[in-house]
């Protein structure tokens, strides 16, 4: 039985993951338990907590008797460990049985297809409850929740992820995050960590894990500041080097520890819009070729803005806000004229940068021409009329054209691990990749 859940934890508390590894470790009695998937979806979504993580995992089942047991574990532990008393909190479970996984229809009735544009839709569109309960409706799956019950619409995307993923391992790109959980009389106090054993496990490893430190920050990245259960988390690409960095980190005893398989780090969110710019939408997260329409400008705040046309026709404006620190630097470099792509979500018709790709830098400064004869700057003799020197009265039809040096080379830029989303692809994942594009991982 395929069993997704999401929605239980709230900014005061709890983390959906603990949940799930609890689950994981006690289903164990009842039958081999798989690896947990992590999946991260719509990073834009307003009701998130914070990374818009749900969990799904596999408990082999031995007959109907122990599912209904499997089931009344599972129920008993949502309603004891969510965080009921926040409004926010509206878990959503669902339970996929091995007959209702079988009848999935597969290829025959579009069966996988629903899937898929369900997980797909989760992590780059906004669905509603409306969509989660026509899912379930279609494939007679058992479910149960809380409240509002809108956890659902994750529970039902990390089961899809789950479903599609355990027979093509390879459909979607994934890695791997190691997190560990700290003991409950704990929880709420700040963690223990020392934070040289930190820097000294990431250079271990890296960049087979990333995102443990923020070097350019001086900063360690892997354990959360809130109040919940989670005591750090190792990413990466490789369970061998996530093991072996976890070696070295020196904490504070934990209470258990998780391996999940996940979508982080993969750009799983962003839409690859090809000449359809008229049809951006708040909310979702885009892949956008534009050429710099207006000069980077820095906003109160120290966030940084400048716009860019998009073929030719509209007009968007991006910024980089302030948390992404040192990425602003490489923002002010652009001109008017560069051409780029730019990577991030479509909030309040502004996008949010992620990464910028500089495709072409525009080298060429035009300015009014200088008079022969006296080296002054010339003035323009009134609109496509050329350029005149008011003292010596010689003219010049068209502007002088400089070539200037940039402070910016081309390739992709991104911002630091302080201020990535869990989803988006640290570029050095793709020099592992062995990419051939000219990356500047900000490390
Ligand atoms: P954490 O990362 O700590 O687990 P969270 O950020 O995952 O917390 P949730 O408490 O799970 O936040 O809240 C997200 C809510 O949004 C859930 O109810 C989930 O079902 C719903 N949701 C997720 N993706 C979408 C989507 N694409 N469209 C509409 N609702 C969504």
């Amino acid at each position: 039985m395929i069993i997704g859940i999401d929605d239980t934890d709230s900014r005061s508390g709890m983390c959906t993951t603990y949940l799930c590894a609890v689950l994981v470790d006690e289903l164990r009695k009842y039958g081999e338990v798989s690896t947990p998937r992590l999946v991260r979806l719509n990073p834009c979504i307003p009701f998130k907590t914070r990374g818009n993580g749900a969990v799904s995992f596999e408990v082999k089942i031995r007959n109907k008797e122990e599912e209904a047991e499997v089931k009344e574990v599972v129920k008993v532990r949502v309603r004891e460990l969510s965080e009921l008393r926040e409004e926010e909190t509206n878990p959503g479970v669902v339970f996929i049985d091995d007959e209702a996984l079988n009848a999935r229809g597969r290829e025959e009735n579009g069966g996988e297809a629903k899937l898929k544009n369900f997980y797909e839709n989760a992590v780059r569109e906004v669905l509603t409850l409306e969509d989660a309960y026509e899912l379930i409706s279609n494939f007679h799956w058992d479910y149960f929740g809380l409240k509002a019950k809108r956890g659902l619409i994750g529970a039902l995307a990390a089961a899809s992820f789950f479903v599609l993923q355990k027979d093509k391992p390879n459909l979607y790109d994934f890695t791997y995050e190691l997190m560990t959980y700290r003991r409950r009389e704990r929880w709420g106090t700040l963690r223990v960590i020392d934070e040289a054993s930190v820097w000294k496990a990431d250079a271990a490893t890296y960049p087979l894990t990333w995102d443990t430190v923020d070097v350019a920050n001086k900063e360690i990245v892997f354990a959360p500041h809130s109040p919940c259960p989670v005591l750090f988390g190792i990413r990466g690409d490789s369970v061998d080097a996530i093991y072996k960095t976890y070696e070295f980190v020196h904490a504070e005893p934990e209470e258990r520890k998780m391996l999940f398989i996940t979508n982080q780090g993969t750009d799983f969110h962003l839409i690859k819009l090809e000449g359809a710019e008229e049809k951006l939408q708040d909310y979702h997260s885009y892949v956008l070729d534009g050429v710099v329409s207006s000069n980077p400008r820095t906003i109160e705040g120290g966030h940084v803005i400048f716009s860019i046309s998009l073929s030719g026709k509209t007009s968007i404006e991006c910024i980089a806000y302030e948390p992404t620190k040192g990425f602003r630097a490489i923002i002010r470099n652009l001109r008017v004229g560069d051409v780029i792509t730019v990577y991030g979500s479509l909030k309040k018709g502004t996008l949010n940068l992620e990464k910028i790709g500089v495709r072409k830098l525009n080298i060429e400064l035009e300015r009014n021409p200088r008079c022969d004869a006296c080296g002054r700057t010339m003035k323009s003799a009134g609109r496509r009329q050329g350029y005149r020197c008011k003292r010596c009265g010689t003219f010049k039809a068209g502007k002088d054209r400089e070539i200037i040096e940039r402070k910016i080379e081309k390739g992709l830029y991104e911002v630091p691990p302080v201020a990535r989303r869990h989803i988006s692809k640290p570029l050095i994942r793709m020099r592992v990749e062995g990419t051939d594009k000219a990356i500047h991982p900000s490390r």
